[in-house]
């Protein structure tokens, strides 16, 4: 069994962005609720046992939430790691709080200590007053550049994954201006993926929103036919996304909206606080233990 992801679902259900599209209602809570959950760290070692023993080189601390909320724990998650030393851990944030300091130097360092290597930011545009409109309607959004710079400080590998939305980021044009806003502020990853459009939903207006703001198919077929064009492909990703250099910069793109992994791989394994473990992030049912 090939593992190439080992997800860690970390802090809970609760969020301070407020994007209409975010599809952690939309998938099984599988017992994690809005305060910071209790962990079940014997089947944690278990589950990153399996991932490295499954050839696992990149360990995610992501959330059904955001996982920054609850700073010591992403501080335990990642001690709890380190015996295990896979090559890459990512943390995938907001960034809203590490932004406004209650993330503080002291956590990013005693983090970077730990082996983390990269931080995702994830966004929907290169424009301030668009990232607002998705993620913080409600007050203030941070200032990317500036967050981009402190992370940087700190020597971390800093991704912008970016969700293509119609009516933000949904052509050519928008893609290469986001591409150049990375150059400009050394992104070291720039990710773009579609937002995801659900089969069924437990939430019905975020399905609509979804729906209703889905890119074409065609934009992806555009976008890679420029990123071939004016960069060179440098790896094929197992999960339906290639990554190309563009003038040195790093792009990572889906080329495809519905990818199966190959039956005899096990792309990810999933690890939730009360120490279940699964394979697929839809499926209650996808138990390994
Ligand atoms: S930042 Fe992530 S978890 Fe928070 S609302 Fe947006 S999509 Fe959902």
């Amino acid at each position: 069994m090939k593992v190439l992801t080992f997800s860690i679902v970390a802090g809970s259900l609760a969020c301070n962005a407020k994007c209409p599209f975010c599809v952690a209602p939309m998938t099984p809570a599988n017992g994690i609720g809005t305060k910071e959950p209790a962990v079940n760290w014997r089947n944690f070692r278990k589950a990153a046992q399996l991932a490295r023993d499954g050839g696992c080189s990149t360990a995610m601390i992501t959330s059904k939430g955001e996982p920054t909320i609850f700073p010591e724990q992403v501080t335990r998650f990642l001690e709890e790691l380190e015996p295990f030393k896979f090559p890459i851990s990512e943390l995938q944030t907001n960034g809203l709080l590490i932004a406004d300091g209650r993330v503080t130097d002291v956590h990013l360092q005693k983090w970077y200590d730990l082996g983390l290597t990269t931080i995702a930011i994830s966004v929907v545009h290169y424009e301030r007053s668009k990232n607002k409109s998705i993620y913080t309607p409600h007050r203030e959004y941070q200032d990317l550049p500036a967050l981009i710079a402190k992370l940087k400080k700190f020597n971390f590998t800093v991704r912008l994954a970016t969700v293509l939305v119609k009516g933000y980021l949904d052509s050519v044009d928008e893609m290469k201006k986001m591409i150049d806003f990375a150059t400009a502020n050394g992104v070291d990853q720039l990710t773009f993926r579609p937002v995801t459009k659900p089969d069924k939903s437990e939430n019905e207006s975020i399905y609509k929103w979804t729906a209703a703001h889905a890119i074409e198919d065609q934009l992806l077929v555009d976008c890679n036919a420029y990123l071939k064009e004016n960069g060179s492909e440098i790896l094929e990703l197992a999960h339906g996304a290639t990554v190309y250099d563009v003038n040195g910069q790093n792009v990572c793109m889906t080329n495809c909206l519905t990818i199966q992994p190959k039956s005899e791989e096990m792309r990810q394994i999933i690890f939730y606080p009360d120490g279940s473990v699964r394979y697929a992030w839809q499926f209650s049912g996808a138990r390994l233990f």
